[in-house]
Parts: C-alpha cells; structure tokens; sequence
C-alpha cells in the first residue's frame, strides 16, 4: 500500500471539550487552545488530518445525521481537515437502523480503512491521538503509531491502561503536544 501519511482524530475530548450531551452544532463546540495551532502546523508539514469519531449519540436520537453531517461539514471547512468520519451506531442502545454491531465503533478500524482506501492514506506511516484507549487500539491495529491526550478521559485511561498498552503508546498532555511529538518523529 503507498499512501500519504496522516494524523487520525479523535473529536470529543480531543479537539474539544466534551460536552454532557452530544453537541448537535459546531456552535457549541469549545476548542481546546492548542487545537488550532496544532492542526495548522500537523496540515503544513504535509499530513492529511481526518477525524474519527464514534458518534453513537445518533443512535440514541440526540443528534441526527444532518446535523452531524453539518457539524462535521462547518469543523473541515474552519481547520485544516481532510475529512470526517464518524460511526453512528451502537451495539445496543437506540433506534433502528443504528443499534447493531458494526465494523466502524473504534476500537474496530472500520473508519480509518475507509479513510485510507478514500484518500490514499497509509497507516503505517500515520498516527493516530486521541483520549481514550478504543482510539488507540483502532490505530495500532493498522500499524498507525498511537499518541494518548490528557484532555478529555485521557487522565482516567492513562491510569487504567495496562502495561503492555502502555509501552506500545506515548503520552501529550494535549493535542499540541502530540503535533510536537509528531513533527519531531518525522524530523520537522
Ligand atoms: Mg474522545
Ligand atoms: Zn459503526
């Protein structure tokens, strides 16, 4: 597989704040102060950004696809985003047709082989950040290197994760950190 290099997002928690319902416009989304700079600086140095997020907040009704696909819209159209993509099912939870299993609710790489076959991305040459431990699992998988944020969960998993997790991952306290760490493995 050739491919770009990229850096996979998690959203909630990662790029904002987390909201105690799902935010259902991008009005409400409160960015974490590093998250503009670092998308600027991860875009010039050539990376492709792509969100991945699990938004089972469709499958319980409270927010619907339009104004997911609108939020998502407005994020890629105010920062450096390639593209969005985001799981609106639930394993049991919710209405039909988005309570099942699936393929795409991280830690499954559903999404991020969608975003590689789409955009000509190559996981094993990208990262993955975000602030629980299913984001980094769907990215290890792939062979993606896999930074944990401290924002959002992040403090809570860091303490949960097990040893052989842990050695396989590295730590930014946000996610101008992980862009640092980033930039400097690609010698940036
Ligand atoms: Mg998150
Ligand atoms: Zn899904």
């Amino acid at each position: 597989m050739g491919g770009r290099a990229a850096v996979f997002l998690d959203r909630d928690g990662t790029l904002h704040r987390e909201l105690e319902r799902a935010p259902r416009s991008f009005s409400e989304l409160e960015f974490f102060a590093s998250t503009g700079p670092a998308l600027q600086s991860l875009s010039r140095a050539g990376l492709a950004l792509v969100v991945i997020t699990n938004q089972s907040a469709v499958a319980s009704g409270d927010v619907s696809v339009t104004e997911l696909d609108a939020l998502h819209a407005e994020l890629a159209r105010r920062h450096p985003i390639a593209a969005c993509y985001a799981c609106p099912h639930h394993p049991e939870r919710g209405f039909a047709p988005y309570v099942r299993a699936c393929s795409c609710r991280k830690p499954r790489s559903g999404l991020l082989e969608r975003a590689c076959a789409d955009l000509d991305l190559d996981p094993r040459r990208s990262w993955i950040v975000g602030d629980a431990r299913r984001d980094l699992e769907a990215g290890l998988a792939l062979g993606a290197r896999a930074i944990l944020v401290l924002t959002g969960k992040g403090e809570r998993e860091l303490a949960s994760l097990d040893a052989s997790l842990r050695a396989r991952i590295s730590v930014a306290r946000d996610v101008g950190e992980a862009s640092e760490q980033i930039l400097a493995a690609q010698g940036r």
